[in-house]
């Protein structure tokens, strides 16, 4: 069924394989994916995420995954075998994917809630390995690396639409006031996105004294997390808080901040994914007098993905300052404890 294929792949390959929350990580030998179907495609992983939701899911476990399991679903890497059917790819290619792309048949889908998918499509094994086979739809929409941009930022491609479609959700514009709650990868990316649609001044919270630099970097203005009081961001913004705060924690004390200071007629945007039954008490005639937008922002509408990665092609977003940690795979086992440290931003295996 083979269309094109290096002819030097090698039978097995390594991958870091996960047996379980709390175990570590190990690496194993498995057999190397090879095209099976007309629209397959595999790759030779060049850089794979382990992000927060991967820590999590190695530590505490997830409801979808039963080890044992190889993880990774953001992966970047170069085309070494295509099916048949696959005419947009060929071997040699660097490529990017989307990694949850709409089904386009589902109820959601056809309600035109894409974003919300409900075939969970995914990578599987995943991308922790040197090799990876993809399919249809995932093989479909992946996406040529263009020249200049490295593997590590072609990778964040997911996490910018996702944080691009929270700027659109919100309608960030010219001459605003926005915070954005948070300061990891998500929020410093937040911060470039808010600017680039002209917000005049865009506040981020600062819990860490080390990350200060980075949001001055990103274009924006730090705010210590303590200080997050709406007596405070009202001095900030001349006596009326922001127009747009971004909640990119997710946690409940966060979130309350972010009702408390936004203005009158402001937005609040839900970002951060809070643990499973976190509640806030909310103020409901605050609401309702002060006409206060609460919006929920996961994962992006079609075409937001392809607008993330114009934006790393034409160099309007800097990815660079965000890759802060390489894992290579021999040095899986460490990857949660890198992942935490507090200077680590974006922790990438490189298989
Ligand atoms: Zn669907």
């Amino acid at each position: 069924m083979t269309g094109t294929a290096a002819p030097s792949l090698p039978s097995r390959m390594r991958a870091a394989v996960w047996r379980g929350p709390g175990r570590p990580l190990t690496v194993e030998e498995l057999p190397t994916p090879r095209v099976e179907e007309p629209g397959d495609v595999v790759i030779r992983v060049r850089a794979a995420m382990f992000g927060a939701a991967l820590v999590r899911a190695v530590t505490v476990g997830h409801p979808r995954l039963s080890p044992p399991a190889v993880l990774g679903t953001l992966v970047v890497g170069d085309v070494v075998e295509t099916g048949a059917a696959v005419q947009h790819l060929k071997p040699g290619q660097r490529v990017t994917l989307d990694p949850h792309p709409p089904c386009g048949h589902c109820d959601n889908c056809r309600d035109g809630l894409q974003a919300l998918c409900s075939t969970k499509i995914s990578i599987s094994p995943g991308a922790h390995a040197e090799y990876v086979r993809i399919r249809p739809p995932v093989a479909t929409h992946a996406r040529p690396v263009p020249p200049g941009v490295s593997a590590g930022e072609a990778l964040l491609t997911e996490i910018v639409a996702c944080v691009l479609d929270a700027t659109h959700t919100a309608g960030i514009g010219p001459g605003q006031d926005v915070l954005v709650i948070g300061c990891g990868p998500v929020g410093l990316i937040q911060v470039q996105l808010a600017r680039l649609r002209g917000a005049q001044r865009v506040f981020c919270s600062v819990n860490h004294p080390g990350r200060r630099h980075l949001v001055h970097q990103a274009g924006g203005i730090p705010v210590a997390a303590e200080d997050l009081s709406a007596e405070h961001m009202a001095v900030l913004t001349a006596g009326r808080g922001p127009h747009v705060v971004v909640e990119a924690v997710g946690s409940a004390a966060t979130y309350a901040s972010a009702f408390e200071v936004v203005r009158d007629g402001g937005t609040v945007v839900g970002f951060g994914g809070c643990p499973s039954g976190t509640t806030i008490p909310l103020d409901l005639n605050a609401v309702h007098y002060r006409r206060i937008r609460f919006v929920g922002s996961y994962h992006y509408a079609p075409g937001v993905f392809e607008e993330a990665a114009r934006l790393l092609e034409t160099g309007q977003i800097d990815l660079k300052s965000l890759l802060t940690h390489r894992i290579p795979l021999d040095r899986i086992a460490d990857a949660v404890a890198t992942a935490r440290r507090p200077d680590c931003l974006v922790p990438v295996v490189e298989p």
